[in-house]
């Protein structure tokens, strides 16, 4: 079988087929490496060498490719996250609204500003944040709300831009699962004060490590430039070759976020490939949602109203509790992972449930649940399954035999055979 793009390597799985491989490699990206090893500027504190820095090329084209003025570059989306909430001004003592599941770096971000994050629970079609159950947990301490496009959804972006509206609580879209998504054609990350995005290896833009925050708004972009590089930003003097380009100011402190120079020269290199690796995503999940529809008692994830283009990281399912009264879901993950040769996995387990947030070692450092249960979330993780994304860079029979392979899993699956007739 062959993957639809040629810069798309293959392995092996089981039936004899090939899964492309991620993340894409070409000679472009070992030009562009080479031509940074070349250059003797590896950090953008390294001096100007006669032409652009490629964290500023790329930070440029990341702007340009959401319409928005600014893009500030950072060495991983957790950086890009903890600067955007700097930045609208999070600090100790805050509560800042996270998703009730999600990767725990959402978490992990508040707390580095010494803020506390307060778990929200989710939709149960997007299984992103419900906008009803935010307004409920909002307190005066609510500093800021981290909205996550996840499991191939984009979250109701309408009802959170109200939400802030109203209250004058900043807004930051986490789309580290959503590069491209688009919600009445226009793409996400552009809709809250700050959008954030990580490139680690996994996703669907990548540098292997690397992250970016974006805003139209230029006193935020400033604040994160400097919170990024120990309180430097870039000088708006003309550069000169053999001086340094970062001048300090020190309006805020900051610590040293920087991407470097060989993480922004892959991260541009991959750029160009994301719509049409994000178009064929799109049309390979639509083959599996018709494969998937055809199976008993299998939940698709719907996005919510208004988006326009969805961008899958992982394609999510779920299985209706009515015809799997008592799913054991480890056990389908586990017999898909032998059949299919891909990194199946389950969902992010909520942060009632989370081992690395349970176990902080200190009270401060703990999320706060506020008595709050999250009922829709411990839902989804009961009965959620996720598939890597680089399965829908397959051709559409391959995607439909792993459809095919999600029904005989269940089937074969004695324990979870339901009781009801299908
Ligand atoms: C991956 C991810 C992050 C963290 O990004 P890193 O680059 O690993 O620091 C944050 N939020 C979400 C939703 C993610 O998926």
């Amino acid at each position: 079988m062959h993957a639809p793009q040629s810069d798309v390597g293959e392995s092996a799985w089981e039936d004899g087929g090939m899964w492309p491989v991620w993340p894409p490699a070409d000679e472009s990206i070992v030009r562009a490496l080479t031509e940074v090893v070349a250059s003797r500027r590896w950090a953008i504190s390294g001096a100007y060498t006669g032409s652009e820095s490629f964290e500023r090329r790329f930070g440029q084209a990341f702007a340009d490719y959401h319409g928005v003025r600014h893009a500030v570059p950072t060495c991983n989306g957790s950086a890009a996250l903890t600067i955007a909430l700097q930045a609208v001004g999070v600090g100790p003592g805050d509560e800042v609204l996270v998703p009730g599941m999600t990767w725990v770096a959402c978490a992990a971000a508040v707390l580095r500003c010494g803020a506390r994050p307060v778990p929200v629970d989710v939709c149960p079609d997007t299984l992103c944040m419900s906008p009803d159950a935010a307004a409920a947990a909002m307190t005066l301490a609510t500093s800021a709300v981290v909205l996550v496009h996840a499991y191939c959804s984009v979250a109701d972006v309408e009802a959170f831009v109200r939400l802030a509206e109203t209250t004058g609580v900043p807004l930051i879209e986490d789309c580290s699962q959503a590069h491209g998504a688009e919600w009445r054609e226009r793409r996400v990350g552009t809709f809250g004060s700050v959008g954030i995005f990580s490139l680690q290896q996994t996703k669907v833009l990548t540098a292997g490590e690397g992250g970016v925050a974006i805003t139209e708004d230029p006193a935020l972009a400033d604040r994160m430039e400097q919170l990024r590089a120990d309180g430097r930003r870039w000088s708006r003097t003309a550069p000169r070759p053999g001086a340094l380009q970062l001048e300090e100011v020190g309006d805020v402190v900051g610590t040293n976020y920087c991407l470097s120079e060989f993480g922004a020269a892959v991260a541009l290199n991959q750029l160009s490939a994301l719509d049409s690796h994000n178009a064929t995503r799109a049309a390979r999940a639509k083959v599996l949602d018709d494969v998937l529809a055809g199976v008993p008692g299998v939940v698709l994830t719907r996005t919510s109203t208004g988006t326009t283009s969805r961008s899958f990281y992982r394609y999510v399912f779920r299985l209706s509790p009515d015809v799997w009264p008592e799913p054991d879901v480890d056990a389908l993950v586990h017999d898909l992972q032998r059949h299919v040769n891909l990194p199946v996995q389950r969902l992010d387990a909520p942060f009632t449930q989370n081992r690395l947030l349970r176990n902080a070692p200190s009270r401060r450092a703990t999320v706060r649940h506020r008595g709050r249960p999250l009922p829709v979330a411990d839902a989804a993780y009961a009965t959620g399954v996720a598939v890597p994304h680089w399965a829908l860079l397959a051709d559409e029979s391959q995607v439909a035999v792993l459809g095919q392979q999600v029904g005989a899993s269940l089937a074969g699956a004695g324990r979870m055979r339901p009781d009801v007739p299908s």
